[in-house]
């Protein structure tokens, strides 16, 4: 039997010594040229030890990622393994720390192709300053899986969780950035469509932007926008608080292709996901230090306010229309796209 050396097989995850090599080769290097934190990552034991912090709340969260196509504009399947677990302990108000990385391969997967996706995924803790606490790796055969899923738990601190059920009446309703980018783009990028547009994937780490706000103040409630899109998101702040997520249309930046796209393909940009926005909900006196601030980071700089919280309607949304009019924004019964993430 003839062993590919540049395809996965089988026994790259069975344990062994071709397990050691890929991880030695093609995993590892992409960490050692980076500072990973604060965590002794080289022990490769039985588990990861964390010290814990003095003070502050624990903030865990845990995701596993499927995306089709695995590379698409503007990031690929490790960018989204990074980014979207360091996102969600983002928009608590936690500062992560370190996040585990456990790979699930199709045998016959390119190992040139798990050198980019470990690479993209190392590239984003960077930016960050997060560990790869701990990791596995498991093959599964030919049409067993369609090509690679990921897995990735994160760790953060907190001094004091932010929830996204805080809203409160009279409180800016914040967006940092265009919505709907990464839908839209992964649509774009589908086999069935194959468009040629310029639409990119927002996908990133958002925590050093929101760093920049937290210390302002006044931030009741936080969530990103992931499946299920900004629709989804308000709708869940809204009825968790009780309050109405009073929006305007006009006001919710959008890129000109994303808008195109949506009218030609007849779905919403607002129900699609997001892979590097996060929705802020902001009490009105510390709203406009807050819109700056975003604003002097690279990625808010479309940031915006779109909206206040009402009581009109509890635990809906409530959309303002250019000409005036007045509908529901109701919770999409799922995302559109399929595997957006
Ligand atoms: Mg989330």
């Amino acid at each position: 039997m003839t062993e590919s050396t540049d395809r996965i097989s089988p026994l790259h995850g069975a344990g062994g010594e071709m397990m050691e090599q890929l991880l030695a080769e093609h995993v590892m290097p992409h960490f050692a040229a980076r500072s990973v934190g604060r965590i002794d990552v080289t022990a490769m034991d039985d588990g990861a030890t964390l010290r814990l912090p003095s003070d502050g709340e624990l903030v865990v969260t845990t995701d596993s990622h499927v995306v089709k196509p695995v590379f698409f504009p503007g990031g690929d399947i490790g960018t989204l393994a990074a980014a979207g677990t360091l996102n969600d302990l983002a928009v608590m108000g936690a500062r992560p720390l370190a996040i585990t990385l456990a790979v699930i391969i199709e045998e016959d997967f390119a190992i040139a192709d798990i050198d980019r996706i470990v690479k993209s995924f190392a590239d984003v803790l960077a930016e960050s300053d997060v560990a790869v606490a701990c990791g596995d790796t498991k093959v599964m055969g030919r049409g067993e899986l369609d090509g690679i899923a990921i897995n990735t738990t994160g760790i953060g601190v907190a001094e004091r969780a932010i929830r996204d059920a805080g809203a409160e009446e009279g409180d800016a309703i914040l967006v940092s950035g265009t919505i709907g980018d990464h839908g839209m783009a992964l649509l774009a990028a589908r086999e069935a469509f194959r468009l040629d547009t310029e639409l990119c994937s927002d996908v990133a780490s958002i925590w050093p932007m929101i760093r920049s706000v937290l210390p302002i103040g006044g931030v009741h409630a936080m969530k990103d926008p992931t499946r299920g899109g900004l629709a989804a998101a308000l709708n869940e702040m809204a009825r968790k608080s009780g309050t109405t997520m009073e929006i305007e249309q006009a006001a919710i930046p959008i890129r000109e292709a994303v808008a195109g796209l949506s009218d030609l393909l007849g779905i919403s940009p607002l129900e699609v996901a997001n892979e590097g926005k996060a929705i802020l909900i902001v009490a009105p006196e510390t709203a406009e230090d807050v819109l700056a601030a975003l604003r002097n980071h690279p990625l808010g700089r479309d940031a915006a306010v779109i909206g206040r919280v009402g009581s009109s309607h509890p635990g809906r949304v409530v959309v303002t229309t250019p000409v005036g009019g007045r509908r529901f924004l109701d919770m999409p019964l799922g995302d559109p796209v399929p595997r957006i993430c």
